[in-house]
């Protein structure tokens, strides 16, 4: 590890698992380049500190005293939240505490070299650093592809792609090949207009930022990448896979649970289990859940799927499987609330990843060199979906539309069979090009490089600004 002695970066992640988990692998690889970080938190879904010992962890505050009884953001309140409408509220309630938190940052004995702000916070964060005579950078979480989608929202919506009909799924977007109207990063939500608002905020908050970092990499998104630059107009550093940098950590300490998953994995053939995971937001119904289950047991493979309390709606946890399910499954199938998905996507025994196509699930994936089934749920997991099946064809489409058991268990087979298609092949090709992106000359490598040279040349910007 390099030393780099009194120079901070600031980090304020969005609290969500999909941002706050690249966020600190963000921060991983520049305190492996000698910085200090202190990660700037929204006390909703604080994290735990003590996870991440290399860190600083500051707690912005929602609430003024006496005011927690009447907290919007409260467990019960949000739990049920349009997702939308959790954004909007989360960016409203900590605009002003973050201004706050951020000032008191600076004038210590360190240098505060800049703040890496995730990039859905928005313009306000940029006011906020402006303020204070600190660059700031942006984190975006996705990809570029979906990326450039988002910024083509007002096109979308002037040309009468966007709101989405019913009718024009299956058109082409000719300025955005090859996605499709049914893949534009849109979210069911009461309040469009609003998604449209923070959706365009996030593009002009990047576009007036001192630079881009991306989880991803070139060999993987050029074309998306070099579309993106051009519109936005600011440095790029695609630095990605994340979580591939810094593989001389020590490990993470482990759960009773994750020793028991590794075990019931090690008792399968290689090869052999699909993975199923719908990230950490997604949310289906009964019914979805019944098919899902009886298509995996159709489909007469070993399956590992992880089942958030309350992904189902309405329910805790199981309590809908049918009396004796479970036990009559046996060992060929395992439910978990949450696993540690890297750990299970590099086992040998996974043949498949059943996905909802997340970015981070996605990048994951394709560094293990495992293909994915993909059904997704909303914004840029469309998105994302569209380029693994068409565009690096490492996976084949199940869609929500069409989860019965019977499409399912069909699916299911073919991918695991892989009936010749290659999609394990590809996969494997791809994640060989992200290693060598991530090696010693390699894009990724020399976009690091670049990136701590960039920050380090905000001291005497912020300065002399
Ligand atoms: N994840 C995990 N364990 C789980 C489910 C998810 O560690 O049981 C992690 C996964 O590795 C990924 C993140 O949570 O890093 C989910 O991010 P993604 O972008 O795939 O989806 P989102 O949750 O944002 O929809």
């Amino acid at each position: 590890m390099e030393e780099r002695k009194g120079k901070r970066i600031i980090m304020f992640p969005l609290p969500f698992p999909g941002h706050f988990n690249p966020m600190i692998q963000l921060a991983g690889i520049f305190h492996h380049r000698g910085f200090s970080v202190t990660i700037l938190h929204t006390s909703f879904n604080l994290p735990d500190p003590s996870l991440h010992p290399h860190f600083t962890f500051r707690t912005i505050p929602h609430n003024k005293e006496g005011e927690e009884e009447e907290d919007p953001l409260s467990k019960s309140k949000t739990s049920s939240m349009d997702l939308v409408a959790l954004i909007r509220l989360l960016k409203q309630s900590y605009a002003e505490p973050f201004r706050q938190s951020l000032a008191a940052e600076v004038g210590g004995e360190e240098t505060v070299c800049c703040l890496v702000s995730d990039a859905i916070w928005g313009k306000n964060t940029e006011v906020a650093a402006e303020e204070i005579g600190v660059g700031r950078m942006v984190l975006r979480t996705g990809g570029a592809a979906s990326f450039c989608a988002f910024a083509a929202f007002p096109l979308l919506k002037d040309k009468g792609y966007l709101p989405i009909q019913d009718s024009r799924l299956e058109e082409l977007v000719t300025e955005l090949p090859p996605l499709k109207i049914k893949d534009l990063p849109v979210i069911e939500t009461n309040e469009p207009e609003e998604l449209y608002g923070i959706v365009n905020d996030m593009v002009e908050g990047a576009k007036i930022s001192s630079g881009i970092i991306w989880n991803t990499f070139e060999d993987l998104e050029r074309l998306s990448l070099m579309d993106c630059s051009s519109k936005l107009q600011v440095p790029f550093f695609h630095i990605g896979p994340f979580h591939k940098h810094n593989d001389d950590l020590p490990p993470k300490t482990k759960s009773k649970e994750d020793y028991e998953i590794t075990d019931w994995l090690n008792k399968q053939d290689s090869q052999s289990v699909v993975y199923a995971s719908f990230g950490s937001l997604a949310a289906i119904e009964e019914t979805e859940f019944l098919e899902i289950a009886w298509g995996l047991i159709n489909s007469e493979r070993p399956f590992l799927w992880v089942v958030r309390p309350r992904f189902v709606r309405g329910t805790e946890w199981l309590e809908s499987l049918p009396c004796g399910f479970i036990e009559n499954i046996g060992h060929k199938g395992k439910f978990v609330k949450w696993v540690n998905q890297l750990e299970v996507l590099a086992h040998p025994a996974v043949g498949a990843f059943w996905t909802h196509c997340g970015w981070n699930s996605t990048l994951e994936s394709i560094c293990e060199g495992v293909p994915m089934i993909c059904t997704p749920c909303f914004t840029d997991q469309h998105v994302n979906a569209r380029y693994i099946v068409d565009v690096w064809q490492v996976g084949m489409v199940l869609e929500r539309s069409n989860m019965n058991r019977k499409e399912i268990e069909k699916v299911v087979r073919s991918v695991m069979m892989d009936k010749g298609d290659g999609l394990r092949e590809r996969c494997l090709k791809l994640k060989e090009r992200a290693d060598v992106c991530l090696s010693k000359d390699g894009s990724s490598s020399k976009c690091l490089d670049e990136l701590v040279s960039h920050v380090l040349s905000f001291d005497s910007y912020a300065f002399a600004s």
